[in-house]
């Protein structure tokens, strides 16, 4: 076993990741490893002042002019006025200061195809180009894309982010995903997954899933879970389709390892499998709540299961969004992004599409408050990952991991309420400032660290490969 790891790591050190990759094994180093496309700043002791605040924590509310102290990481002031001398003062005039965006399932392992997409074309749409080159992934590719979708989520105001990696090749390519997260500064999980094409019947690298949870161990940025193969047998496709028996072995052991599971069910019959192989529970993410019976949503609410709607994508799926049945039926439901190949990380746009929506299925007698799509996608994206505890809203105690938005582009325009600015007008671009565990990560509209153009000359050289071994024309 040992020996096996030694391997893996060697892999890595013979690529540019590698230095980040030795130097980053242990929580220590992991604040000084060089990586690809910059280091992480250093977290800093500022006091945001003047800005709308929005706490997201109904125990201490907003505040028209508030502010907002953050000093080792944490959250550790918030008020109409707060003391805090020394720190450095960020001028929130004009801007809404509220948590960062909670994104609860994205396949960021799919970033850097776009180029290769097209929205017209069937043969070139997200599935055949995901499929097509994704199975000649080195684990420099997978650093590499991870590493852009996670750029692209701090330029939108993501500071949480669910890793739905369901290509994971080899250990080194699972590695290599979670160096991107440890090297980008944001909190999430990485939910570990099989690689595509793997036959139906053979379970996934379970031991590996165990290397990978002692590997994480008290990482104070990153957690883990597992992400399965589909269970209704009728939209596996290119990413595989298992039986109950093999989701009871695989979800059994994810449970012995204490992980969580997340599961897409965008087809018919997942719910109903899963409900009679005893399957549904509490540590139980679903993603797509598409095509659903009223009895699944019932069984859902009984087990404590939860939803992640991808709003943007789900909008051109056949079958009804239905994220108001499962509001309805009590489930707690999340918003994500799923992949910026096909769609875009705009979590403003994703709120307010699920606005349009249930005013298209509903009428809006459904009531859905703009602040309700704003606790969407904040706290209880991070209620959703287990992460509430840390982030989610402006909780002294908590990690500091906060966005600033701006409410001055002429799309803007003079803003009344703060929450409906926010699903109503708002759009990534208007991000200006983005802290992850108090490291100032974006400011004034720019990365105060990252070397995007890196990151993207990087990604261009990978797609490029990948197109030669695919034969892909
Ligand atoms: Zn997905």
């Amino acid at each position: 076993m040992l020996e096996d790891h030694v391997d893996r790591r060697t892999v890595l050190a013979g690529t540019a990741l590698g230095a980040a990759a030795l130097l980053s094994r242990g929580a220590s180093a992991q604040a000084q490893a060089p990586s690809s496309g910059g280091t992480l700043p250093a977290r800093s002791d500022f006091v945001v002042r003047g800005a709308h605040v929005l706490s997201m924590d109904p125990s201490i509310g907003d505040f028209a002019s508030g502010e907002v102290h953050v000093r080792d990481g944490a959250i550790v002031a918030i008020g109409v006025s707060v003391n805090a001398p020394g720190a450095e003062v960020i001028d929130g005039r004009g801007m809404i200061c509220m948590p960062g965006f909670v994104d609860t399932h994205w396949h960021h392992w799919t970033t850097f195809l776009r180029p290769v997409m097209r929205a017209d074309d069937p043969k070139r749409t997200y599935f055949p180009v995901t499929f097509a080159l994704g199975l000649h992934y080195t684990p420099e590719d997978s650093y590499r894309a991870v590493r852009l979708g996670l750029a692209q989520a701090v330029s939108a105001g993501v500071t949480t982010t669910h890793n739905w990696a369901h290509n994971v090749r080899s250990p080194a390519h699972a590695d290599a995903e979670v160096q991107a997260m440890r090297d980008s500064g944001l909190r999430g999980r990485f939910a570990y997954g099989c690689p595509l094409g793997m036959p139906n019947d053979k379970p996934m690298d379970l031991a590996d899933v165990a290397r990978m949870k002692g590997d994480l161990a008290g990482d104070p940025m990153l957690t883990l879970g597992i992400c399965s193969r589909n269970v209704d047998g009728n939209t596996g496709g290119t990413r595989g389709a298992i039986d109950a028996a093999m989701a009871k072995t695989e979800w059994s052991k994810a449970r012995e390892l204490g992980l969580p599971i997340t599961l897409h069910t965008s087809g018919t019959g997942a719910v109903e499998v899963l409900n009679g192989a005893g399957l549904l529970g509490p540590d139980l993410q679903l993603v797509h709540p598409l095509n659903l019976a009223a009895a699944d949503w019932e069984a859902l609410a009984k087990h404590g299961v939860h939803y992640s709607v991808s709003p943007l994508g789900e909008a051109g799926r056949a079958g009804e969004m239905q994220f108001i049945e499962m509001l309805q039926a009590g489930l707690k439901v999340s918003i994500s992004i799923d992949n910026v190949t096909a769609e875009r990380c705009d979590c403003f746009a994703c709120m307010r599409m699920l606005q349009t929506i249930n005013r298209h299925r509903t009428g809006g007698k459904f009531a859905l408050t703009t602040k309700k799509l704003v606790q969407m996608a904040t706290i209880e994206g991070a209620e959703d990952l287990g992460l509430a505890d840390k982030t989610g809203s402006l909780t002294p105690g908590k990690r500091a991991d906060l966005i600033l938005v701006r409410t001055d582009a002429p799309h803007m325009g003079d803003i009344g309420d703060p929450y409906d600015a926010l699903v109503q007008l708002a759009q990534p671009s208007d991000v200006d400032t983005v802290v992850a565990d108090g490291r100032v990560l974006r400011r004034k509209g720019a990365f105060t660290a990252l070397d995007y153009g890196k990151l993207l000359a990087d990604a261009a050289q990978s797609v490029a490969a990948l197109k030669t071994k695919a034969n892909w024309t």
